[in-house]
């Protein structure tokens, strides 16, 4: 069998957002969603897209006219098998950011940090949507482990298996991002069922659980979405889940990836998402309210 391999489009350590202490993280590719507000949308596809991150290009890095005039028509490119722009002619004006590595490199990378950096953190797995390389992760997590590092992960909790990740995983990171599905899979091109069930089985089984609500002007802001947000959350307790083990967060909108959109060559679709501090506290007050623990991380 070939070992297992993770295509991630970026790393980097320690964010505050990305677990416990300092984190070496890993940005897998791949997403099941197109959230439209995404801030890594260069991470949303299987096969990492082309980004030009500098104008104007130079005309030589491709081979087949694709860059006229510093300018790249991304007619040819859909059909490029060679990429030669990246693969053969490497320039700083065009670049694709994904690259696939064995799970014993990242794990070996891993166990090299732990000795000068980790400090009370570990391992960080997000996106991209993790689970999107299901095999790979759950390799990379079980080898994590038995070197006794510690594991964060971050997903959107669409997949029906997640629950077998949990013991591998010392902190859980959730989106929860609306609680009606027609409206979730408007806006992200999937339904929230599998999410609603695999809170219910986080809060019933996982010690360390941190949801988090990105919080969209247009999409899941104001009086009728926050009743429909405390109304599932409600029913998590009176399921006779105590939910203690469960932490919630509000993130507010941001455009942070507005230009990585612009780069992909895609068009960014969010206009007035912004939201006003008073719905953050409004939100966060009628959680702690309901008896919810609210952060900041
Ligand atoms: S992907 Fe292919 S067609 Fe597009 S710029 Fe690169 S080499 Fe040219």
């Amino acid at each position: 069998m070939p070992p297992e391999t993770i295509t991630i489009f970026q790393k980097g350590f320690n964010y505050s957002q990305d677990g416990p202490g300092n984190r070496l993280v890993y940005h897998l590719q791949g997403c099941n969603m197109a959230c439209r507000w995404c801030a890594n949308p260069e991470g949303i596809p299987d096969q990492p897209p082309l980004m030009a991150v500098k104008s104007p290009l130079l005309d030589v890095v491709c081979p087949h006219g694709a860059v006229k005039g510093g300018v790249l028509d991304r007619t040819l490119c859909r059909t490029c098998e060679g990429r030669e722009c990246v693969t053969v002619h490497k320039n700083d004006g065009l670049v694709c950011r994904g690259i696939t590595v064995p799970v014993e490199t990242l794990a070996e990378e891993a166990g090299r940090s732990r000795g000068m950096f980790f400090d009370g953190g570990g391992v960080t797995l997000t996106g991209g949507e993790p689970t999107r390389q299901y095999d790979g992760v759950k390799a990379l997590l079980a080898r994590l482990k038995a070197e006794g590092i510690d594991t964060a992960m971050e997903t959107n909790g669409t997949h029906p298996d997640l629950p077998a990740l949990f013991p591998l995983i010392d902190t859980l990171m959730m989106d929860f991002k609306h609680p009606d599905s027609g409206v979730h899979k408007a806006f992200t091109g999937v339904g929230n069922e599998m999410i609603r069930q695999n809170v219910r089985r986080a809060a019933q089984s996982h010690p360390r659980v941190q949801l988090r609500v990105p919080m969209v002007n247009g999409f899941n802001v104001g009086e009728a979405e926050l009743e429909g947000f405390l109304r599932f959350f409600d029913g998590l307790k009176t399921e006779g889940l105590p939910c203690e083990n469960v932490t919630l967060e509000f993130l507010r909108y941001h455009e942070f990836g507005r230009q990585k959109w612009e780069q992909c060559g895609w068009e960014y679709r969010m206009e007035n998402a912004q939201v006003p501090g008073e719905w953050v506290r409004r939100y966060e007050e009628a959680f702690r309210q309901a008896g919810f623990t609210v952060v900041h991380t």
